[in-house]
């Protein structure tokens, strides 16, 4: 399994993750908040591509993830995995649009599995103020990566990450720089509050905690461009890991590609 970071932040999102080989290998878009061309060119940058794909999944309706999720699957003509509450008024998202695309759009529940190709993929839901909000775990038969970013309380996490081998995690900000930073006060405490982005802290907590010894790879993502530096998020979260586990921030466009194997099974 790897996982192409292609892009991460409040400019726009998407990563694709990709499992099998030969015949059998399934591409899965996860999110799309930059534009498709973007996104075309930037997966070509590590041979991939955003149009030969298997599915397309949406974590949730903020614009940074789900602006372009349908075109991009009704381009591809293959199912966009989805909560039903998340296709609302906003143009974009609407049923209309859906039906007039004719997305293939399958139901996705809290922690209910389903599989494209040999990848079986299981939905968290996350405290996040986007209604229903959801994280990725994706299992093969060798690998278990976790994507999880916008929550604002990271509880919910604690009991899926310990037999992860990559994770893709929030550090969203650094929380005297949102204090003292540029935001409103409404929206510093919308950001630092219970349904809204981890800070460096909760992240690193929440890893000395939860994370298990096959934890290989480590994506820091999300990052906010006011708030937060890659020095200040690895400074807070480093020294809570075992020195083996490769750390990486996700730029804000990528790609950043990564592999999600198990160390022990590639022996
Ligand atoms: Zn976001
Ligand atoms: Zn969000």
């Amino acid at each position: 399994m790897h996982v192409h970071v292609l892009a991460s932040g409040s400019s726009g999102n998407c990563t694709l993750v990709t499992a099998g080989q030969g015949n059998q290998k399934v591409r899965v878009v996860l999110d799309c908040g930059i534009p498709q061309r973007t996104g075309r060119l930037l997966a070509e940058r590590c041979g991939e591509s955003l149009t030969q794909i298997d599915a397309v999944l949406m974590t949730h309706h903020h614009a940074d993830h789900s602006k372009n999720v349908v075109p991009v699957a009704a381009r591809a003509r293959v199912p966009l995995y989805a909560h039903d509450e998340s296709f609302g008024s906003k143009s974009y998202l609407s049923k209309k649009e859906r039906e007039r695309r004719k997305i293939d759009h399958r139901s996705i529940q809290d922690q209910v599995p389903f599989s494209v190709g040999p990848l079986s993929i299981t939905p968290i839901q996350l405290p996040h103020d986007a209604g229903f909000t959801f994280g990725f775990l994706f299992e093969t038969e060798n690998a278990r990566a976790g994507y999880f970013t916008d929550l604002g309380t990271a509880d919910v996490l604690r009991p899926h990450l310990h037999s992860l081998n990559l994770l893709v995690l929030e550090a969203n900000h650094d929380f005297t720089m949102l204090r003292d930073g540029p935001y409103p006060r409404i929206l510093q405490d919308r950001v630092s509050g219970p349904e809204g982005h981890l800070s460096n802290q909760q992240t690193a907590d929440l890893l000395q905690e939860a994370a298990g010894p096959s934890l290989h790879t480590l994506v820091l993502a999300h990052l906010s461009k006011e708030n937060n530096t890659p020095e200040k998020a690895l400074q807070t979260i480093r020294p809570v890991l075992n020195q083996n586990v490769c750390v990486h921030i996700a730029p804000p466009l990528g790609p950043l590609s990564l592999e999600a194997t198990a160390y022990l099974n590639k022996l």
